[in-house]
C-alpha cells in the first residue's frame, strides 16, 4: 500500500492482486526483443499485470478509482487470467471499509476494471459498496451491450447491469466533474469512451490514465497493447496528454503497472520518455 497527499487530497493505492496477460497482446506491435527488456515473460510468454485502485478521500468524500477484476469471473476466464481476488481485503488493510466509500469511478468496463463493483449473493448480484454512487460512461455501457465478435468476452454485464437498473450508476456523456477537484476526461484508443480521473489539490494534478498509458513500460507512444480498438487514436490521445502532463507534473497513476502505481512522466535528454519515482 502507497499513499500520497495531492493538497488536500489523501490517495492510497490498493490492489486487486497480480494476474498474467499474454506479453504480445501487452506489447501489440513491438516486437519481443524489445519489450523484453523492460518486462519478462514466463515459458508460456504470460506477463504479470497488476491491478492498481485509487481510493481518494478529500476530506469530504471517499472516492475508489477502478474495481479490479472482481471475484465473479466464469471459471474459462479464471483459468486464462487467473482471478487474485485481493481487492477487499486490502481496502480493510488500508483502513476502508465497503460501507466508506461515498464514489466509485470506471475508467472503462472491461472485466479488469469493474469487477468489484458487484459480487455474489446466493444467486443475485449486489453492489459491493452499497452507499456508493457508481460512474462510468454512458457510450462505454453502449459498447459492451452490442457484445461484438472482437471484444465481448471483456464486457461481463454484471458488473455494470444491475447498478444502471437499481439507479446506483450514474451513466455520463463524456467529460464531467464528479466533485470539485475531480473529474473525469475522455481518451479515445483503448476504447472509444475509455475516460481518465483527473485530480486537482494545492495546485498539483494526479491523474489516472487507466489503459491508455496502463504501466510504466508503455510510456513510449507506440508501445500500445494489441487490446487496443483504435491504435492511432491512442497514439494521439497520449501526445495530448502528455502535452499537459509533462510540463505540468502531474501524477501519472498505472492501471496495470505490477510495481509502481503512480510516478511523474519525464522527458529524458534524447527525448525519451522515463518514468520518475514519486
Ligand atoms: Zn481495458
Amino acid at each position: 500500500m502507497k499513499r500520497i497527499t495531492l493538497g488536500n487530497f489523501e490517495l492510497t493505492a490498493v490492489s486487486d492482486g497480480i494476474y498474467h496477460l499474454d506479453g504480445g497482446n501487452f506489447f501489440g506491435v513491438i516486437p519481443k526483443t524489445l519489450w523484453e527488456k523492460k518486462v519478462k515473460a514466463d515459458e508460456k510468454n504470460l506477463v504479470p499485470s497488476g491491478l492498481n485502485s485509487v481510493v481518494v478521500r478529500t476530506g469530504e468524500k471517499t472516492i475508489l478509482i477502478e474495481t479490479g477484476i472482481g471475484n465473479k469471473l466464469p471459471e474459462k476466464m479464471r483459468k486464462i487470467y487467473g482471478q487474485p481476488a485481493k481487492l477487499l481485503e486490502n481496502l480493510a488493510a488500508a483502513g476502508f471499509a465497503p460501507e466508506d466509500i461515498d464514489i466509485v469511478i470506471n475508467s472503462h468496463l472491461h472485466f479488469d476494471h469493474c469487477g468489484w463493483n458487484t459480487v455474489l449473493r446466493g444467486s443475485t448480484v449486489v453492489p459491493t459498496f452499497p452507499k456508493a454512487t457508481y460512474y462510468a460512461q454512458e457510450g462505454e455501457v453502449a459498447h459492451g451491450h452490442r457484445q461484438l465478435e472482437r471484444d465481448a468476452i471483456s464486457y461481463i454485464s454484471a458488473n455494470y447491469d444491475p447498478l444502471i437498473e437499481s439507479g446506483q450508476m450514474t451513466l455520463l456523456k463524456g467529460d464531467a466533474e464528479i466533485v470539485p477537484g475531480i473529474s473525469v476526461k475522455v481518451f479515445p484508443g483503448h476504447t472509444r469512451h475509455m475516460q481518465a480521473i483527473i485530480l486537482r489539490g494545492g495546485g498539483q494534478t494526479a491523474c489516472y490514465i487507466s489503459d491508455l498509458i496502463p504501466t510504466s513500460a508503455h510510456l513510449d507512444l507506440t508501445w500500445v497493447m494489441a487490446f487496443d480498438l483504435f491504435p492511432l487514436d491512442t497514439i494521439e490521445s497520449r501526445k495530448r496528454y502528455y502535452e499537459k502532463a509533462i510540463p505540468e507534473k502531474w501524477l501519472t497513476m498505472f492501471t496495470h503497472d505490477p510495481h509502481i502505481p503512480w510516478a511523474y512522466v519525464e522527458k529524458d535528454e534524447k527525448g525519451k520518455m522515463v518514468a520518475r519515482s514519486a
